[in-house]
């Protein structure tokens, strides 16, 4: 990957975790914010409404009072009981007044909607609904425990009428004796008032007011906000209770995760008045109070992006301002390496880039000097190299002539007055002449290794098989050739091709102990280059002198060889002239292979 989309590629994805938790951590926080005010909210409303309630049922008890202390002392309802024939005309009259009385009090209180007064039994024997006289209403709870001494307050659901109201009930005594009771019909207005204010409480708020009709359906005694009946009945999800039935068990508490009579998801707080045993629900559905948390998430991805835009654009620019040097640089070291010495970079700033490129035009600087020196010191050296061939040169000629004489002066010696020396001194002779034999070939072998100094390694088209059969033919008594077929052709100095492959096959020849003297030539291709070599099964050479044989005057043969030491470093010499490289690979008294490249005398490559 490049530098420059790996600094993007970070600075991305750095970026992006940072944004992402950022934005998480942001869109809880406000969340838990919003549920948590919204839950205060709700709690203080819920709290409000419940003292509103309970100063209802106040007002309600204390109307009961009222009713019932004017018709306290009330000897009507005595001598009802007393003579309690309905037909009989002063029972009659009592009732009439006692419906007088009711009348007149049901006008005084306006939500009064029907009183009933009872007789001990529970009968109505006067009522302000005529329909109601004479009807039994001690079924009901709570005349019951109005005839048992006990005030009460109620809400009753009348099915039939679709409607729910109150029921106020208290006992009526005559001189401390139980004579009957009261039962007051009043309506919920009240109520439904206070639950129709949905101040602070949304657009899906509200609080409604229920009480148990069994142990498994509730039932609203005031209208829901969307529906607006008036019994709205509803049976508990078991799994998951509705906030009415967690209020009607009389929990009082906040709920963020409760269910509401529509199965919606709401938060809600719930009270419980004992008293009428009423559950109390004030709640605000969930989607609503999270409306402004998923508008803040949604405006949080989209700042996110922007901000991974922008961050995109920055990291861009950055990754440019730093690669861009990098790349100058770059440029400028592949040109020079190729040559250019003279081009520098050109950064102008003083970062540390700038730097960097300062080092680096000081460095090429340092390098040129460094390559001008060298190729000083190179031409110094080739001078004197030049001068120690042409040295070498003239020496080893030079001494070929005086040597040449004292090898006419052994063989005078030799055929003339071998009579005259004695044993020891024809035993010296020998020596002397094998010695200077030796010399003479060490001299030639010194002019020749120094006429290659001047060698020009030219280029001609060589047929390098056909070289090779006409070597190889003089050379078979000796030992048996073999010539790979596809040998590629070159362009070579046919005399240096020859000079290199007479060296080594002399020495695959002369270092060699086998029976039968094998040899073979062939080429290998090796990626692009080609790596000849010439094997043979001779003595081998151990690993230790692989490098050493190849200098001037170096033999590790075996006593008793005629070695001179200058055979490879021909070779050496011939085959560098052409670029190329030599070396051995030897296994001791199994063989010997020589490998060698020659690149510049390439011409066509073998399949
Ligand atoms: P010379 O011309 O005297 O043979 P070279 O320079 O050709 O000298 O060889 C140097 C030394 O490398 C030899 O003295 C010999 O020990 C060793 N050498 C060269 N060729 C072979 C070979 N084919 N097998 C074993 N040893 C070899």
């Amino acid at each position: 990957m490049k530098l420059k989309t790996e600094i993007l590629f970070v600075f991305l994805i750095v970026g992006a975790c940072l944004t992402i938790v950022t934005g998480i951590l942001y869109f809880y926080n406000a969340r838990s914010i919003i549920l948590h005010s919204a839950g205060n909210q709700l709690e203080s409303l819920s709290a409000a409404k419940k003292h509103r309630i309970e100063s209802i049922i106040s007002k309600k008890e204390e109307e009961l009072r009222l009713v019932q202390n004017r018709l306290f002392q009330n000897q009507h309802l005595y001598h009802l009981n007393m003579y309690g024939k309905l037909n009989d005309t002063l029972c009659v009259s009592y009732r009439k007044l006692i419906t007088k009385n009711i009348k007149k009090l049901t006008k005084e209180i306006p939500s009064f909607r029907n009183i009933h007064v009872l007789n001990k039994a529970g009968v109505a024997i006067a009522s302000t609904d005529t329909g109601a006289i004479n009807f039994n209403f001690s079924i009901l709870d709570f005349v019951q425990q109005a005839l048992a001494g006990q005030n009460n307050i109620s809400s009753f659901i009348d099915e039939p009428n679709d409607n729910a109201y109150l029921c106020l009930s208290a006992p009526l005594y005559f001189k401390g004796n139980l004579q009957g009771g009261i039962l007051i019909e009043t309506t919920t207005d009240d109520l439904k008032t206070l639950t129709g204010d949905y101040t602070g409480l949304g657009n899906t708020g509200e609080t409604v007011i229920a009480q148990l009709i069994s142990d498994s359906v509730a039932c609203f005694i005031t209208s829901t906000r969307n529906e607006k009946k008036n019994l709205h009945k509803i049976t508990l999800n078991k799994s998951a209770p509705q906030a009415v039935f967690l209020a009607l068990a009389g929990n009082e508490k906040l709920y963020l995760d409760a269910n509401d009579y529509g199965n919606q998801k709401i938060a809600t707080s719930c009270r419980y008045i004992s008293t009428t045993q009423w559950g109390i629900v004030t709640k605000i559905d969930m989607t609503e109070i999270l409306a402004p948390a998923e508008e803040l998430k949604w405006m949080s991805l989209k700042i996110g992006a922007g901000a991974l835009m922008v961050l995109f654009v920055l990291s861009f620019i950055l990754s440019s301002s730093i690669v861009k040097p990098i790349n100058k640089i770059t440029d400028a070291a592949k040109e020079i390496s190729q040559g250019k010495w003279t081009r520098r970079v050109e950064i102008n700033s003083t970062n540390e880039l700038g730097d960097l490129a300062n080092s680096f035009n000081k460095m090429t600087d340092t390098l040129v000097k460094t390559q001008e020196n060298l190729e000083l010191k190179l031409i110094e050296l080739d001078r004197s190299n030049t001068s120690l061939e042409k040295f070498a040169f003239v020496v080893s000629h030079d001494l070929k002539s005086p040597l040449n004489t004292v090898l006419s002066i052994i063989e005078l010696l030799g055929t003339n007055h071998l009579g005259t020396l004695t044993e020891e001194g024809r035993q010296m002779l020998s020596i002397l002449s094998q010695k200077v034999d030796h010399m003479k070939e060490m001299i030639g072998g010194i002019l020749e290794f120094a006429r290659l100094g001047n060698l020009q390694p030219t280029t001609e088209l060589l047929d390098l098989k056909q070289l090779l059969l006409s070597m190889a033919q003089p050379l078979r008594e000796q030992a048996y050739i073999e010539i790979c077929s596809d040998l590629p052709k070159l362009k070579m100095s046919n005399i240096l091709a020859e000079q290199l492959f007479q060296n080594l096959f002399t020495n695959a020849i002369k270092y060699n102990r086998s029976e039968t003297k094998k040899i073979k030539v062939g080429a290998n291709r090796d990626g692009k280059t080609i790596v000849y070599y010439v094997t043979d099964n001779g003595i081998g050479v151990q690993e230790n002198y692989y490098d050493k044989i190849f200098d001037i005057f170096q033999t590790v043969a075996p006593k008793g060889t005629d070695s001179t030491g200058i055979g490879l470093a021909i070779v050496k010499k011939i085959v560098e002239s052409y670029g190329g490289k030599i070396w051995v690979k030897s296994t001791h008294a199994e063989g010997s292979t020589f490998f060698f490249t020659l690149p510049q005398a390439l011409f066509t490559s073998i399949g």
